[in-house]
């Protein structure tokens, strides 16, 4: 714990994603995985792995906001973080001057949760975790390390994949035991429903569906486009509006009650005020954390508490680069520590980009396997980093000689 801190840097790292439509949806048509990736050096050998995701243009901009609070890290001890963690995520986010860009929001937001995520590495690195806990504790523990955590998939139904990838997919998944699915909606709707009808005959009446707009409509369009899509029995309908619109979700859950259609919020609800508001309004039958988009790990935990006293299960959102490793950590703890219920509760999984990992996520029958090794699981391999930096890696260099020849 005497670790300081010598050094954070901070890489662009890219996948290009959009050359097959992976990530699709009705806002973001050709997203190209990526993230701000941070390392900590201390003086002790030690190191921690963070990352925020972005999905390609502008994750310059994240990284040189990271470079901006780099000063606030380096030097400083992990004893001194982690005996006032309070205190150092306000230092963070409440600098005098770079307060004025977010506060808690934005791109500053997103570069403070990848470092952040770092530090909660770092810690869990230098840390070993003594398993205290009671009976009630341990028995929930044992649950997971035997069952696992169960997760639904978002890898079939991308906006950008033709019927027949559609129908492969799901074919796949079916036989890997998956027994829930989530759907993007929201660019046409003669093609949702079609897309809908088929996925629910593969899926049979009995497995879950879920639809996900990314915020394509405004509160009217989301009551009637979704109330179009009853049939198909989705369990929630995700972002289906300006993930800032509190009254426009209160409106639109209450709306669709009678449909037995609950609504989520997506990986976009920018903090921890926001969560409060949208579980006080009643706006909420699903709470989606996002390991990357709050403020990391500190932030999570707050909003895992009042989903807990406002009784909204928590469904995290997953995917990207290194989502899934990062937020497994987070409902292990929400299971474990603070639920202890799997009632109506399942993490998002996304089939991209683990290969990357040094400790990539584990998945046997469609569920969460607890990690084993110490840490936040976000460190990437250096071969990955280095052929997919941007711009300078192996891979964006292939790819513009690419586009210079065509
Ligand atoms: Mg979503």
């Amino acid at each position: 714990m005497l670790q300081r801190v010598i050094s954070l840097t901070v890489r662009d790292v890219r996948f290009q994603t959009s050359l097959e439509q992976h990530g699709s949806d009705a806002m973001h048509t050709d997203p190209d995985y990526s993230a701000a990736y941070v390392v900590i050096d201390t003086d002790c050998g030690l190191k921690g792995f963070g990352l925020t995701f972005t999905v390609g243009k502008g994750t310059e901009i994240v990284v040189r906001a990271v470079d901006a609070l780099a000063g606030l890290v380096v030097g400083k001890s992990l004893q001194e973080i982690v005996s006032d963690f309070r205190g150092f995520y306000r230092l963070l986010t409440s600098d005098g001057q770079m307060r004025w860009l977010g506060p808690e929001k934005g791109v500053i937001h997103l570069a403070t949760a990848a470092v952040l995520n770092a530090v909660w590495d770092l810690w869990a690195r230098a840390e070993v975790f003594i398993t205290c806990a009671d009976c009630f504790f341990r028995l929930p523990e044992d649950q997971m390390l035997k069952e696992g955590y169960p997760a639904y998939t978002t890898s079939c139904a991308w906006l950008g994949y033709p019927d027949q990838q559609l129908k492969q997919l799901c074919t796949d998944a079916l036989e890997g035991g998956w027994t829930k699915f989530k759907v993007k909606v929201g660019a046409d709707l003669e093609d949702d429903i079609r897309r809908c009808r088929l996925i629910r005959q593969m899926i049979g009446p009995n497995n879950t569906l879920m639809i996900d707009a990314n915020q394509r409509w405004d509160v009217d369009e989301a009551i009637s486009w979704v109330s179009r899509l009853s049939e198909f029995k989705p369990l929630w309908i995700e972002e289906p509006t300006s993930p800032d619109d509190i009254l426009g979700h209160a409106a639109i859950s209450k709306a669709l009650a009678p449909l037995g259609i609950g609504v989520a919020t997506g990986e976009q609800c920018a903090n921890r005020v926001m969560f409060k508001q949208f579980l006080q309004a009643s706006a909420l039958q699903f709470v989606q954390i996002d390991s990357c988009r709050l403020g990391s790990v500190n932030e999570n935990l707050a909003v895992l508490l009042m989903a807990h006293k406002f009784k909204v299960p928590v469904c995290p959102h997953a995917g990207g680069v290194g989502l899934c490793e990062l937020v497994q950590h987070l409902i292990l703890f929400d299971y474990i520590c603070v639920s202890a219920s799997l009632s109506d509760r399942m993490c998002e999984y996304v089939d991209h980009l683990h290969e990357h990992f040094v400790n990539p996520v584990v998945i046997q029958d469609a569920h969460y396997m607890p990690p084993k090794d110490p840490g936040y699981s976000c460190e990437m391999l250096e071969s990955s980093v280095q052929r997919h930096q941007y711009p300078e890696g192996e891979a964006w260099k292939a790819a513009h000689e690419q586009m210079t020849k065509a």
